[in-house]
């Protein structure tokens, strides 16, 4: 025996194919669509950038750019980094092509993977697929409830409703840092009780101790002073319109002082849709405004908005609800040619058909004995099996077998074509 099988995957990286693909096509065929209808255009960015597109942005403190990003090293000296998230990168390519010179607004999406080193579990991988939207250079909470309503109609669309959307504010650069210092005081009176890692971060990111998963961190984080009780006016201002246009179209949100996200650059608007579909794993999006992060590529800020949504995630909650769309894969035919001359008349006709968009799988075996032929049929799960031998070359027909319910039927050879298209092409 080879010992083939001692090369797998990447622990966290999955191969995709068949009927598991046919589910990604539909649930993107969806996505695709409400983006659509929103009006988001696609972007798509290479999948390596340099290291210092994330490392300026996402900030230094996060898990992101502490220890999960894959980083390697050309020949030449260049650090690059196979992108965990699509946000900086975005706005890399926007600084890089000036979009922000051009029409305000402009809506974008991006369907790409993402690559974190992090221990996998369920919902958690290390090469994962996200869609993310960014609404670029529009300052108003308008532009914030709009995606939030955008990530809510992707999920609704589904016919998905088991989540909640919380929303929070985490400021701007005037009101956050004195908070900051008020959260510091409290913490600092606490220290004892937080886990290692909290009081390693206490000092400089504070705001991550917020959403810290260790129980007694988030215990005591539940009467710690909030952001939402320091805004400055400005920033109040946006969150309560962000809250009242949401209200507009009726659609609930929880209020959560806890969402700050795991990323530096957010601004004013943060929130997370989270789902107890999904295990320990909940969140299933989310995002926020970040206007500063350009001024991390040594911009101008430039107002967006936007939020990341996880594949993985979603096709999880859809199949625990069994709300994968149903795939209509259109007809498909299987040629199966028993010797040398059925091959020769079944050849160019398969793809004449193919030409005209019938998919058609046709046996190149024609050695092969029928029962064969037919197995492989079956196996391909088409809807019929066109069997061409010499007795029916004699007599110019094929027989026709249904796989579904093992029918069987003549059909003049010189009609086969115009016959297949009418039943299996539509
Ligand atoms: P983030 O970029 O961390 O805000 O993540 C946005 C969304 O991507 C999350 O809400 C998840 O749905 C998904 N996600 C993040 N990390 C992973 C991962 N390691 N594996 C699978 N999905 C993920």
């Amino acid at each position: 025996m080879s010992n083939q099988a001692q090369y797998k995957a990447i622990r966290g990286m999955h191969d995709l194919w068949g009927e598991e693909l046919e589910k990604w096509h539909a649930v993107e065929k969806s996505c695709l669509s409400t983006l659509h209808a929103f009006g988001y255009t696609e972007f798509r960015t290479p999948v390596l950038e340099m290291l210092e597109v994330f490392s300026q942005s996402v900030g230094e403190e996060t898990d992101i750019v502490e220890k999960q990003m894959y980083q390697l090293q050309t020949e030449s000296g260049e650090k690059l980094v196979l992108r965990p998230e699509g946000t900086s990168a975005f706005v890399r390519a926007v600084l890089e092509h000036q979009l922000h010179r051009l029409a305000h607004p402009q809506r974008y999406f991006y369907y790409l993977p993402m690559f974190r080193y992090e221990r996998p579990q369920k919902g958690r991988l290390r090469q994962f697929h996200q869609i993310g939207a960014e609404l670029l250079l529009d300052p108003s909470p308008e532009a914030d409830a709009e995606i939030i309503l955008l990530l809510d109609q992707i999920f609704k669309a589904f016919g998905l409703t088991e989540y909640e959307i919380r929303v929070n504010s985490v400021g701007c650069e005037t009101c956050r840092p004195p908070y900051k210092e008020v959260l510091k005081k409290y913490l600092g009176s606490r220290i004892a009780e937080l886990c290692p890692q909290c009081q390693k971060r206490m000092e400089r990111s504070p705001l991550r101790v917020l959403d810290c998963k260790n129980p007694t961190c988030a215990n005591l984080v539940g009467n710690a002073p909030k952001m939402v009780d320091h805004l400055c006016e400005p920033c109040k201002t946006h969150h309560i319109r962000v809250s009242e246009g949401l209200a507009l179209t009726g659609l609930p949100v929880v209020q959560d002082p806890n969402i700050v996200r795991g990323l530096d650059y957010y601004s004013r608007t943060a929130f997370e849709f989270t789902s107890n579909l999904l295990g320990a794993q909940s969140a299933l999006g989310g995002g926020g405004r970040y206007d500063g992060l350009a001024k991390r590529f040594g911009s101008e800020a430039i107002p967006a908005v936007g939020f990341a949504l996880g594949v993985e995630r979603l096709l999880l909650a859809l199949e625990a609800k069994s709300l994968i769309p149903k795939v209509d894969k259109g007809g498909s035919i299987y040629f199966a040619p028993l010797g040398k001359a059925a091959y020769d008349q079944l050849f160019a006709l398969s793809f004449a058909l193919k030409r005209k968009g019938l998919q058609v799988l046709m046996s190149y075996e024609p050695e092969k004995p029928l029962k064969w032929q037919l197995k492989q049929a079956d196996r391909l799960k088409v809807e019929a099996a066109v069997i061409l031998g010499d007795d029916e070359l004699k007599k110019g027909e094929v027989v026709l077998k249904e796989m579904k319910t093992g029918n069987q039927s003549a059909i003049a050879l010189e009609k086969l074509e115009e016959e297949m298209l009418r039943r299996f092409h539509q």
